[in-house]
């Protein structure tokens, strides 16, 4: 054979001119370039990594004080508190470049992720992992053979291959709205591109409770949130990961719709309920039940991507949105092991995130990466941190041929619903 023949003339040749360095063993997921010598240290836990979208600093204190929300009080006695700085993002602050943001370390220039959707066109083309530029952390954890999960991060559809399982973002929103009775049919090759691997997929289609009618249109989202839960739950009991991302969405269409209730504007008659803080208390149970899951060893992150402040109304009522850079600061929770509990840790980067949750994963970060490691929530003793490699860069970055003959970024009714919210024109 010859590549096999090349293989060992290589080994051959290494070994006669003195090289010390064993031949690279072969990976399976190969998507990325690795640059540098990649320490990998072992963890005793995994690494938990939680989004709450628009748990901003503001709605977290006055929950905590008012409130009956005992999971998050539980997190934050035990946790390593910060403030998040999304501006680095870009402003506003937006949900899709935010959280490409933590999941790369970069800036939405550099990652690509730079919207909900492309509208330079004639058509609005829904950006989706395949305009990303650089790699994920799921990437990075593949590459260097730490098992990986992801649950409905946002902008992951199609699922990518990795070293454990992506369930791709429009999979249980998809799933919830087909049993609320709002899609009627599946495009059958859309929603296999929803999982990663393809088998994954059938176990978890039936765990999607049916919505029920609690506050307002909060049923659904608390549905596709709860959903989200469950898959995480039931994806990590089939394939067991060393490091899980797992993002909800719900708490964040609540305020758009609901914000009037927790901030009515001068002149309008409070609401009998403050239906944005009754839904954090759902959302609690929610948390509770997620964190139980978690062991001794474990560690823990969660974050958000920005806070919510009173708009102008959209067919006669008052929207919540996030446009002012006082909406530009978010939450990050650590907890664990390594982490000082309870300790304030004063205003990071949106872009120390994911050097963070690699340093507790055991990977390194790269030099090339402009965030750092959240070093001053580690315990003194914790703070000597994997050396970080060069650079992490994708073998095949995403040209714009590859994605113009895509199919599968053109979905009509997330479209409108995302012009309904006010994120496009
Ligand atoms: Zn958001």
């Amino acid at each position: 054979m010859r590549v096999g023949g090349l293989v060992a003339w290589c080994v051959v040749a290494a070994l006669l001119l003195g090289c010390t360095e064993p031949p690279a063993a072969p990976q399976r997921f190969d998507r990325v370039v690795v640059e540098g010598r990649a320490e990998v240290r072992d963890t005793p836990g995994r690494t938990v990594v939680l989004g709450i979208d628009a748990l901003g600093p503001r709605i977290l204190r006055q929950a905590l004080e008012e409130a009956n929300v005992p999971a998050l009080r539980a997190l934050v006695a035990e946790s390593a508190t910060a403030l998040v700085d999304v501006r680095p993002t870009e402003m506003p602050p937006l949900s899709p470049r935010v959280w490409a943001t933590f999941a790369t370390g970069v800036t939405p220039q550099v990652h690509g992720i730079k919207h909900w959707g492309d509208q330079t066109g004639s058509e609005t083309r829904l950006y989706t992992s395949r305009d990303r530029k650089v790699p994920a952390l799921w990437d990075i954890a593949s590459a260097l053979g730490t098992t990986v999960g992801v649950v409905n991060w946002l902008t992951t559809y199609p699922a990518e291959p990795v070293n454990g399982f992506v369930v791709a973002d429009r999979f249980n929103k998809r799933w919830a709205e087909k049993e609320a009775g709002l899609v009627r049919s599946e495009n059958r090759a859309r929603a296999e591109l929803a999982v990663y691997p393809p088998e994954l997929r059938e176990p978890l289609e039936g765990l999607v409770p049916p919505p029920q009618p609690r506050v307002l249109k909060a049923s659904k989202y608390e549905a596709i949130d709860r959903s989200v839960f469950r898959t995480a739950a039931r994806a990590r009991r089939a394939i067991p990961v060393d490091l899980l991302m797992v993002y909800t969405r719900s708490f964040d269409e609540i305020c758009h719709l609901a914000w009037f209730t927790h901030d009515p504007p001068p002149g309008m008659k409070r609401p009998g309920r403050d239906l944005v803080m009754d839904y954090l208390e759902l959302y609690d149970r929610m948390l509770a039940g997620f964190v139980n899951r978690l062991g001794d060893d474990d560690h823990l992150v969660v974050v958000s991507d920005h806070g919510f402040e009173r708009g102008p109304g959209r067919n006669g009522r008052p929207q919540g949105i996030h446009r002012s850079p006082k909406t530009a600061t978010a939450v990050l929770l650590l907890r664990g092991p390594r982490i000082r509990r309870g300790a304030r840790v004063g205003t990071v980067s949106a872009l120390d995130v994911a050097p963070t949750i690699l340093e507790l994963a055991g990977l390194p970060s790269a030099r090339s990466l402009p965030g750092k490691v959240v070093a001053a929530a580690f315990r003194p003793d914790e703070r000597s941190f994997v050396a970080p490699v060069e650079s992490y860069e994708l073998r095949t970055p995403p040209t714009a041929q590859t994605r113009a003959t895509d199919d599968v970024d053109r979905d009509p009714a997330l479209v409108e619903r995302l012009r309904a919210l006010g994120y496009l024109e």
